[in-house]
């Protein structure tokens, strides 16, 4: 990896930080605040939230095991995306590569900042080629994307790949693992101090069932953390979503329990949706959604939307062809999509 300076912007690594009111005191006893203009009244809502959202990382730190100082948390793990290029990507210099189909702000991210954003297909099971994308990589590639498990496709990415992508690379390795609850495959986080060029992204929408919250969470060395800190909105996340926060970590239990239906139900489906004769292939998935080929994705969208039910069509995405990516919900729901597929004659709703 270069030194950080080195891949930093040098506008970034020079800038001296907003200091908020709630930043520059920092003691724990005193009663009266008079320092950021904020109303008397309307408690708890009338005062700023805690910028550096202490309470909340010494928590996630314990479920996490990454030091506080070592976690960014964001207005959804988009945030951070947007950061990392802001903090990273010179607009019009420098480039990132992903690997492709993924995630879509990835590309949006980089098309609001202006930095060209290289896509390297996978292969024909979804797996990338470290090798690849190094070569697609020049001395201006800052940042590259992985997701794991993937998202549209649903699997991991090979553990050794992302490897030797984290030893050969030397910019940073953004691994989103917006999905890694539902996998069996072990998180990077455990592999934090081994990789000092690793971004982990998580977030509180999916397993969490928060995505209400807006709530993402990054890991990384004190040294990148510190940046994306620097050049985050003072109070990026607000006190309603730090204390909901807070609430559903205490109920890790229920999360976990969650995960373990979901999985169950994803099982279930498949099945179900195998037995369907608009149904071509079943992607195999480590997430709470899978990725099915149909006859046609189009046209059974189509008709799935005027039956009320609104699943993800992406025909139009590389590889993905004729695919719908659903996303796997209650036993009811699920029952509902695949009752409204029986009914579902191939040619005849065109
Ligand atoms: C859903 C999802 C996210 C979550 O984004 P938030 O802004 O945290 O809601 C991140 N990455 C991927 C790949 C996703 O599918």
């Amino acid at each position: 990896m270069k030194p950080l300076k080195e891949l930093t912007r040098p506008n970034i690594w020079q800038l001296k930080p907003y200091s908020s009111a709630r930043d520059e005191y920092k003691g724990a006893t005193a009663s009266v605040f008079l320092d950021a203009n904020e109303n008397p009244y309307n408690t708890p809502h009338n005062r700023y939230p805690d910028p550096m959202q202490r309470d909340l990382k010494k928590e996630l730190s314990k479920i996490k095991k990454v030091a506080p100082d070592r976690i960014f948390l964001g207005n959804g793990s988009d945030e951070a995306i947007d950061l990392v290029y802001r903090a990273f990507c010179e607009p019009r210099t420098d480039n990132v590569v992903a690997i492709d189909p993924t995630y879509g702000m990835y590309q949006v991210c980089a098309e609001v900042n202006d930095v060209e954003y290289r896509k390297v297909l996978l292969d024909e099971e979804f797996q990338f080629s470290a090798d690849k994308l190094l070569a697609a990589s020049d001395a201006h590639t800052k940042l590259v994307f992985l997701c794991s498990p993937n998202n549209p496709t649903g699997n991991d990415l090979l553990r050794r790949e992302i490897e030797k992508l984290l030893g050969g690379f030397d910019g940073l390795v953004v691994l989103d693992e917006a999905y890694n609850d539902f996998s069996e495959a072990p998180s990077f986080l455990e592999d934090l101090d081994k990789y000092p060029n690793l971004i982990v992204l998580q977030t509180f929408s999916k397993a969490w069932g928060c995505a209400a919250i807006r709530l993402g969470m990054a890991f990384a060395s004190l040294e990148i953390i510190s940046i994306l800190n620097k050049i985050k909105y003072p109070y990026n996340v607000n006190l309603l979503t730090q204390k909901q926060a807070m609430e559903t970590l205490y109920r890790y239990y229920e999360v976990e329990h969650w995960v373990k239906t979901l999985k169950e139900e994803r099982e279930n489906l498949e099945k179900e949706f195998a037995k369907l004769p608009c149904t071509v292939h079943i992607f195999p998935s480590n997430a709470n959604f899978f990725l099915a080929r149909m006859t046609d994705a189009v046209n059974i969208y189509s008709y799935l939307v005027s039956e009320g039910i609104i699943v993800r069509n992406r025909h139009s995405v590389s590889l993905c062809g004729n695919c719908l990516r659903i996303t796997v919900g209650t036993r009811m729901e699920n029952e509902k999509l695949i009752e409204a597929l029986r009914r579902f004659r191939i040619g005849e709703h065109l």
